[in-house]
């Protein structure tokens, strides 16, 4: 999947939210709903981790599937981007920015 068919992807599903799950909402509310939603992403891809450690109870060890740990990273990110389309933020824009200033700093560094 390139960045272009994720963008295609992410504006697709914010178009739908807007229509269906989140018909109604207010813009402040819909960043909030987000918000609360990439909490509770992250939630889930630490239960993976935990998992993937060895570190969770047996029961939750039973449910554990192959591919859990890479969809909750996916599942992180998905939400990022839709919390950054409510707040007009170009996520790919600021990650180039911010990959510039680290480049920066660390060469600093060295
Ligand atoms: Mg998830």
């Amino acid at each position: 999947m390139t960045i272009e068919d994720f963008q295609k992807f992410i504006n697709e599903q914010d178009a739908l939210f807007r229509t269906t799950k989140q018909l109604g909402y207010s813009e402040r509310e819909r960043i909030l709903a987000r918000t609360v939603k990439l909490s509770e992403e992250l939630g889930e891809l630490s239960d993976e981790v935990l998992a993937a450690l060895g570190d969770q109870r047996t029961g939750k060890m039973d449910e554990r599937s192959v591919e859990g740990l890479a969809d909750e990273f996916a599942d992180v990110v998905i939400v990022t981007f839709l919390l950054a389309k409510s707040m007009d933020v170009d996520v790919m824009q600021a990650l180039g920015r911010k990959v510039e200033k680290i480049k920066a700093k660390h060469n600093k560094q060295l």
